[in-house]
């Protein structure tokens, strides 16, 4: 068996949720049948709902006639307890891949390793160890259950993925995104396609914090809600040196929002993930601080400024498909490398 390209398939699934699945890392994994066909693809969504390999063993379950009742049920817990009872073996010498080792402790949810356990599954492969000591030894429990566990598999891959849920353990996420046209502009009138802008409402809805320049507010004057994805508004720290503003520009004016207008960045240390919606200006007052950018390009082609800062200080760790335009996403450099 090709476990690289199998976990590659979860991997690219995970990518979907990147950020959105904050405080929780993106997982993905995928479900193979005794003869080694797929019988799902998924992954970790949001924060308080199922992990990765329960939804991926779900969708297998509908997917092989499994009773419709399991369909409408989306809680953790309840979807756990009904396998437990229902499997009915339907995943006897199967194998599921998963980018991150499955939890083993009980938190918000049961811990999939026991849930693993009792599908008389043939074989789990794992992309990366789990770093969190309280979730860690699913690995372990799986093999004291006579289940092959094989590990490491595409583990450059599941490092970069999980690099934000580290960082945000750790400290704090800056995520600078930006959508630009074939030819590099990104001013005047809509760029991306409606799922880029979708995804970017919702990355707004989940962050601490979205951080946008001064200029950008003046010139533009946005809103900066999160309506697309019919979520909450984020809080908005503006970086100007004047505190003057038109309290008029929409994005002043939303309920239970909070603006901040500062002239430093002293204020995001306290914030484990921020999104910055960036100018070029912003690109270059910030570039010392953002660990990762996300840039949606389309293909269209108009005249305009771009974001001429950006350099070979980054690096790209992952590309994908949203609707007609692709999305980049690239890491800062280590120093060392
Ligand atoms: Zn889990």
């Amino acid at each position: 068996v090709n476990d690289e390209f199998y976990m590659r398939l979860a991997i690219d699934e995970a990518w979907k949720y990147q950020g959105l699945t904050y405080p929780n890392p993106a997982v993905g994994s995928v479900v193979l049948d005794s003869n080694g066909q797929i019988l799902s693809i998924n992954a970790h969504k949001k924060a308080g709902e199922p992990h990765a390999e329960v939804l991926a063993i779900k969708e297998a379950y509908l997917k092989s006639g499994g009773n419709k009742e399991l369909s409408n049920m989306t809680d953790s817990n309840e979807i756990h307890n009904y396998l437990y009872e229902n499997h009915n073996n339907f995943l006897k010498d199967a194998t599921v891949y998963v980018t991150l080792e499955p939890c083993n402790h009980h938190g918000k949810t049961p811990p999939c390793s026991l849930l693993l356990s009792k599908l008389n599954l043939k074989r789990v492969v794992i992309a990366h160890k789990d770093l969190n000591e309280k979730a860690s030894g699913g690995a372990e429990f799986l093999k004291q259950n006579s289940i092959q566990v094989t590990t490491d598999i595409l583990n450059k891959e599941s490092s970069n993925l999980l690099e934000p849920f580290l960082l945000w353990q750790k400290n704090s996420f800056i995520l600078f995104k930006w959508a630009q046209r074939l030819n590099g502009s990104l001013d005047a009138g809509t760029i991306s396609s409606k799922s880029s802008r979708i995804l970017s409402h919702k990355m707004r809805s989940v962050c601490d914090l979205l951080v946008i320049g001064g200029n950008t507010v003046r010139v533009d004057r946005p809103t900066l809600d999160a309506r697309l994805s019919n979520s909450k508004a984020p809080n908005v720290f503006i970086y100007s040196r004047s505190k003057n503003f038109d309290k008029n520009i929409p994005l002043f004016n939303i309920k239970n929002r909070e603006v901040f207008i500062e002239d430093s960045f002293t204020k995001l240390q306290s914030r484990k993930f921020i999104f910055v919606e960036g100018s070029p200006t912003l690109l270059e007052e910030m570039n010392e601080k953002i660990n990762w950018i996300m840039v949606f390009i389309s293909y269209k082609m108009q005249s305009g400024k771009s974001m001429q800062m950006l350099n070979e200080s980054f690096e790209i760790v992952h590309q994908q498909k949203i609707d007609s335009d692709i999305l980049i996403w690239m890491r800062k450099r280590e120093v060392y490398e």
